[in-house]
């Protein structure tokens, strides 16, 4: 089965526990929420869903707790069967976020890495091959970052979200690069190895950054589209589609995952950044993260 795998999703996955409130408590403050609900989250689980959804068949590689937010972490990948044979089940409880959203829609988060924090180099050598197109993101130790890249067989997808430390050849191994505007400009300042932060529209960071020795960089602007910069062609701007946003949470997520999936099936770069762009939109229509996700092809 795991041969016939088209992209494989080393990260994290966890459980979204949300408060709806009138407005956030402040420091040492106890307000009264409204209503509460269980999703799953956590940027690999979300990007497995999404890569799965835009039609690739998927793995996804990660660790979950012996505890009852385990399955609700994992519910919609089994559910849309992403391939969970390597998911480890460790001492440590499945990795929760506590949000908490006011009725402006304003929000505070605080992420509990729990079970993600194990997804390190051992667990990365000890799940074996990688197949695929292999997918990453910053919400697991670095060091099960880079193992997963020097295990990959096939193109490397890195979308370094949140942006940690990661050594210098293994950040310009990534082809592409997937990251938002804030990220990219991070992301120069290390390689400038800089104390200012960049000044630089985004066509020019995405410049500097193949300048560095990226083969391709994708950085995501929200409502505006995307940027694909590839070295020794002249970037595009892609614009977004046009529809009436009501929650871009995982929206994101769901464009990396299915540019996974269409590089996967081959197309270009700008192509996958294209369909992932128009996969994104439908997500923002509607509420939650995974639960938005489009599970028609035939919508995009
Ligand atoms: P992140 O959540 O990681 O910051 P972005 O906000 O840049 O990511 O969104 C990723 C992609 O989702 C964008 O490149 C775009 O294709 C799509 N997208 C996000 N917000 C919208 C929107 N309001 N309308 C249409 N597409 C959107």
């Amino acid at each position: 089965m795991q041969q016939d795998i088209q992209v494989t999703i080393v990260g994290s996955s966890n459980v979204d526990i949300t408060a709806l409130m009138r407005r956030l408590p402040g420091p040492g403050e106890t307000v009264l929420a409204d209503s509460y609900q269980l999703s799953p989250g956590g940027k690999g689980a979300n990007q497995a869903l999404a890569a799965q959804l835009a039609g690739a068949a998927t793995e996804f590689i990660g660790a979950v707790g012996n505890d009852s937010h385990a399955d609700i972490a994992l519910g919609q990948l089994k559910d849309a069967q992403v391939v969970l044979d390597r998911v480890a089940r460790s001492a440590k409880p499945t990795g929760v976020a506590i949000i908490q959203v006011d009725s402006a829609a304003e929000n505070s988060i605080a992420v509990v890495s729990g079970a993600n924090a194990t997804v390190d180099s051992d667990a990365v050598a000890e799940a074996g091959q990688l197949h695929g197109i292999v997918v990453l993101q910053g919400e697991i130790p670095a060091s099960g970052i880079t193992a997963a890249m020097d295990a990959a067989t096939g193109r490397v997808v890195l979308n370094l979200a949140p942006v940690i430390e990661l050594d210098r050849a293994h950040l310009l191994a990534a082809n592409p690069l997937v990251v938002n505007e804030h990220e990219a400009a991070l992301i120069l300042q290390q390689l400038d190895a800089s104390d200012a932060p960049t000044n630089d529209a985004e066509p020019v960071i995405a410049q500097r950054l193949l300048e560095h020795g990226l083969a391709s960089v994708v950085i995501t602007l929200g409502a505006n589209g995307c940027l694909v910069a590839e070295r020794g062609a002249p970037i595009q701007q892609l614009p977004a589609i046009k529809v009436k946003a009501v929650d871009t949470t995982g929206a994101g997520d769901a464009f990396t995952g299915a540019l996974a999936a269409r590089l996967a099936h081959g197309d270009s770069l700008a192509q996958a950044a294209g369909f992932a762009g128009r996969f994104a939109a439908l997500t923002v229509q509607g509420h939650g993260a995974q639960s938005s996700y489009p599970r028609h092809l035939a919508d995009i």
